[in-house]
């Protein structure tokens, strides 16, 4: 056998068969390419699975006439030039071998024109060829099209799979490509068919956008920072599962990732949540030191490897875990604790409360504390169940409202009821806050907000800016109900705000209300999230309208508020994410008083 050195076109070839497996991952590199290029707008579109043709086409910063044909060459990169710059990778590509690989295996055509540049020019290069420059007319940005993927290598051409798996391969790319970067505007075409466009947004709604509208109210933003690591991103409640891992996404310092190891970790945070073999929606994103993760693992860099692998994985699991745990439909204590006085005459409820539908047993959910028997306010309520036959509408109301049993008012904070299961204890805040966040989405969406001229109106002091940001946001505040008028220099009058709890509005709490509107006004006045923006107003509004601790309430009201809660789609948290209603199961009492 004879040792020779291979051609450069057989290298290329094989380094081309790493990159390129299919039209997919073209398109995540001339995406990706995109996206290190600035752009604000990716286009992309294929015919046939991508098999004959590809377009990816950007507003980025462009390729300069120069460069053009340095920009296919092997190894030739923009983004690092030592090798310590591998150890702070920052972009999506580092590699400099994309467009040559791509190149050596289709028909590539770049036009571009360069930030500044009044021209653009093309390039085409084919199987690796010498490639010809010319003249071309384009804005600011660059186009990549590829022709006839594979036509020099036939034996990859034949793995490829049918037109519509390719396709699916493309349009699942080119999802993770934007849960990454939701500030960038992504259009998807098949020929002429816009399959998907998402446009610049956050996080939250570019998950929603790509997962599912009716997970809107089902998803929990994941928080989490220590030294090493950030965790950002969004996870779903486990009333929502679905059957496959589709759903569920993962970047590393923002680039979209594979990893085993993260997918395992958020199971694991799942596991008394979701049932067996059944998976949630999330994405999330693990900001971490570039020094400490390889992203240079695989050809593709879609696999990564941490420095501290069990580390990372310990962690993913216990804040996935803690998240579930504080948002459970109905927290549970299970945990041996010292409930003092034992005046609770148990009588079992007929009705159940069906809104919790998983039954979960949180560890380490703190101690309940005493409770002095002599602060509680006794009274009984006729139960809910017997006036449940009137009109048609009531019904429904009274039929929901029993499957809690409401008892009394505790502390002047909770309601204390029962359910078939145990005992019920809710805080008579969170679920105001719940109640009125609801309806005040609703009557806001439908833009009938019910609003009412106050009598005696608060009179608020503003500084010049925050004046400037009441009236020029008058019109938006005007759609919630809230109308506030000059009155002297610097003085302003609350006109009128928006009824929902059937509480009466007017002193402190309004002027609070309004300041922190204020605030959110000045918060956002640059965003253009404005859907985040009126989300954030509706909670404030429902917290600050809603009946408090502290507020006495009789058993009309009492029964008012349950039924009310009864009729929400998330009665068991409030707008913040704090619990509205925790059980102590039946077991648990009879375990505390030795009957087990
Ligand atoms: P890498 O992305 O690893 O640097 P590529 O082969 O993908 O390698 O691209 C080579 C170079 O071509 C990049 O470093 C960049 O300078 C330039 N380039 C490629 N695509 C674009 C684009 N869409 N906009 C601007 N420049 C681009
Ligand atoms: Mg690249």
């Amino acid at each position: 056998m004879t040792i020779k050195k291979m051609p450069k076109k057989v290298i290329e070839r094989i380094a081309a068969g790493e990159v390129v497996q299919r039209p997919a991952s073209v398109i995540k590199e001339l995406v990706e390419n995109s996206i290190d290029a600035g752009a604000g707008r990716i286009d992309i579109t294929f015919i046939d699975g991508g098999i004959n043709y590809m377009e990816v086409s950007d507003n980025g910063s462009g390729i300069t006439k120069e460069e053009l044909p340095l920009a296919l060459q092997r190894h030739a990169t923009s983004k690092i030039s030592n090798a310590e710059d591998l150890n702070n990778i920052r972009t999506m590509g580092f590699r400099g071998e994309a467009l040559p690989s791509i190149a050596a295996v289709s028909e590539l055509t770049v036009i571009s024109s360069a930030e500044g540049a009044d021209e653009a020019f093309l390039y085409k290069v084919s199987g690796a060829s010498k490639g010809e420059l010319e003249p071309a007319a384009r804005g600011k940005g660059t186009t990549v099209k590829i022709e006839e993927l594979f036509y020099n290598v036939p034996a990859r051409k034949k793995f490829l799979k049918t037109v519509n798996t390719e396709k699916r391969h493309i349009i699942s790319t080119v999802k993770s490509l934007a849960l990454s970067r939701p500030d960038i505007t992504f259009s998807l075409n098949e020929e002429k068919n816009n399959i998907f466009k998402y446009t610049s947004s956050n996080l939250k709604e570019r998950f929603i956008v790509i997962n599912g509208k009716k997970l809107w109210d089902k998803v929990i933003e994941v928080k989490f920072k220590n030294p090493f690591l950030k965790i950002t991103g969004y996870i779903t409640t486990p009333e929502v599962s679905y059957s496959n891992k589709s759903k569920i996404s993962f970047m590393v310092n923002d680039r979209p990732v594979y990893s085993p190891l993260i997918f395992h970790a958020l199971m694991h945070g799942y596991r008394a949540y979701i049932p067996p073999n059944k998976y949630p929606a999330a994405v999330l994103n693990l900001e971490i030191e570039p020094a400490v993760v390889d992203v240079n693992v695989h050809p593709t860099k879609k696999e990564v490897r941490f420095v501290n692998q069990q580390g990372i994985h310990k962690i993913v699991s216990t804040v996935v875990k803690n998240i579930l745990q504080n948002t459970s439909a109905v927290l549970e204590i299970d945990e041996p604790a010292d409930i003092g006085g034992n005046n609770f005459k148990s009588r079992p409820a007929k009705e159940v409360f069906r809104k919790s539908s998983f039954n979960r047993r949180p560890s380490g959910f703190p101690r309940f504390g005493n409770i002095d028997p002599g602060k509680v306010t006794k009274f009984t309520f006729s139960s809910a169940q017997r006036s449940s036959s009137t009109s048609d509408g009531d019904k429904k109301t009274a039929r929901l409202a029993g499957r809690i049993v409401p008892r009394f008012q505790l502390l002047k904070k909770f309601i204390v009821g029962e359910d078939e299961r145990g005992l019920l204890l809710i805080d008579q805040h969170t679920a105001w806050e719940r109640i009125n966040f609801e309806k005040l989405t609703k009557q806001y969406r439908d833009g009938s907000v019910h609003s009412q001229q106050d009598m005696f109106p608060e009179v608020i002091e503003l500084t010049p800016d925050d004046a400037e940001l009441i009236k020029g946001n008058a019109a938006l505040l005007d759609r919630f109900g809230i109308k506030v008028e000059n009155f002297g220099p610097g003085s302003f009058k609350i006109v009128s705000t928006p009824v929902i709890a059937g509480k009466e509005s007017g002193g402190k709490e309004t002027i609070i209300m309004i300041e922190e509107i204020i605030a959110l006004l000045g918060e956002y006045s640059s965003s253009p999230n404005t859907d985040d923006l009126s989300n954030k107003i509706i909670e404030t509004i429902a917290c600050r309208k809603s009946i408090k601790a502290g507020d006495s309430l009789n058993e009309k009201e009492i029964k008012t508020m349950i039924g009310e809660l009864m009729h929400c789609r998330v009665p068991h948290r409030c707008p913040h994410g704090r619990p509205v209603i925790v059980r102590i199961s039946e077991d648990e009492l009879d375990k505390r008083f030795d009957r087990k």
